[in-house]
């Protein structure tokens, strides 16, 4: 089935659901055993398992609409936040384990990695994902064993080579991860590209509507044997699982999910062309540009005519700019975090704090549903704001 189809009947998996159309929510944390001690579908307590939960794992993979060939199914499993999702399958790695990082992936990923594992003996290299010597350079063999992809890159949109790091992540039988949340399996689907697991913060535009917290990780088929059981162990017992009701608000979300990245990453685009003419601005990110130094292989790796609803831009002015700016506009919402229908700007470098590559002057915005001539005249408005 397309994906469009399995988002409209993403509850149906729901096994309790009986002649119901909308999903019901099993909220209970324990359940009940059989006369003869065994478990009805193998439910015995919510972190373990829960039908809610399961509905929305039996749902993930199919989403990544992976090739037909592939041996044996993919295997989701589903978190209580982004986080929670990266902290889970680095769970899986053993001191002296060594992972590649891009240069500007998620802060929170970065400080988990520093500020956590270092502890634990969990070497790191970070690496410009677009330099594929340097990818070359910094992996090692036997300990590499994760490289980690975010493309477009956060915050400044820099577009990876998912099959090309593939490649070479392979040939020392490290795994490949992206975190495609901002993309969503709508718009590039990473198993297809060479990826073995993909992760989510459906925080983002799974849930939709800045509401709900999530994270999830999707296995390719051919690494569930290597990783299915231990995330499912890690999963059970370090027992950062998301709550019935996230899950239920997550697949009540998910029918509309394309409708939503499509149209906002069609105003992204707009907005972007809009930003590139304005004289108070002196560089936009946004791979949708023709201009973007990775608009060919962004195209390429899509898998429609989108390239996603989030943008940065740099103002004239440096950070004191960027902030009068960010503090000017009325409509869209000066706050962190993205994917929801309202659209939101936010002066990165403050967020990421001290020791951030990110420029001072740039604002980061994630484009909503609203009218695009309304966000532009938002826009407007806040830069006409600046001394000339
Ligand atoms: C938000 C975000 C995360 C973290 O997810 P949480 O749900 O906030 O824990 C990770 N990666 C990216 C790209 C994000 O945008």
């Amino acid at each position: 089935m397309k994906l469009e189809t399995l988002l409209a009947h993403a509850s149906d998996s729901q096994p309790q659901r009986g002649s119901a159309i909308a999903a019901p929510i099993v909220l209970s944390t324990t359940f009940q055993r059989n006369p003869d001690g065994t478990y009805e579908d193998d439910l015995v307590y919510t972190r373990s398992g829960n039908p809610s939960r399961h509905a929305l794992e039996n749902l993930l993979p199919y989403l990544e609409q992976i090739n037909t060939e592939a041996k044996g199914p993919a295997r989701a499993f589903a978190f209580a936040s982004g986080m929670a999702a990266v902290s889970a399958l680095l769970h899986t790695l053993r001191p002296g384990d060594h992972i590649v990082l891009p240069d500007d992936l998620y802060h929170g990923t970065r400080h988990l990695v520093q500020q956590v594992l270092a502890d634990w003996h969990i070497e790191h290299s970070i690496v410009d994902m677009r330099n594929l010597p340097a990818v070359r350079a910094a992996v090692r063999a036997p300990q590499t064993r994760m490289v980690w992809l975010e493309t477009p890159s956060n915050p400044s949109l820099k577009v990876t080579d998912i099959r090309a790091v593939a490649g070479i992540a392979h040939e020392v039988d490290a795994l490949v991860v992206v975190d495609n949340t901002w993309m969503t399996p709508i718009l590039q689907q990473p198993l297809n590209l060479g990826a073995d697991v993909v992760m989510y913060s459906t925080s983002k535009y799974f849930g939709g509507h800045s509401d709900l917290l999530g994270g999830a990780l999707i296995i390719a088929p051919h690494r569930v044997a290597r990783l299915g059981e231990s995330l499912r162990r890690i999963q059970a017992l370090a027992g950062g699982v998301p709550s019935p009701f996230d899950c239920w608000l997550m697949l009540r979300s998910l029918p509309t999910m394309s409708l939503r990245v499509r149209q906002q990453s069609t105003t992204a685009a707009r907005l972007a062309t809009w930003l590139s003419a304005h004289p108070m601005v002196h560089t936009v990110y946004y791979p949708g540009l023709p201009s973007h130094p990775d608009h060919a292989l962004a195209r390429q790796q899509a898998v429609s005519e989108h390239f996603g609803a989030m943008l940065s831009f740099r103002v004239r002015g440096g950070a004191e700019a960027a902030r009068l700016v960010a503090s000017q506009v009325r409509l869209i919402a000066q706050a962190t975090s993205l994917g929801g229908v309202e659209s939101l700007i936010e002066h990165r470098a403050s967020v990421e704090g001290p020791g951030t590559p990110t420029p001072d002057d740039l604002l980061r915005f994630s484009v909503g549903l609203e009218d695009a001539d309304d966000l532009t005249a938002d826009l407007a408005q806040a830069l006409a704001a600046l001394p000339a």
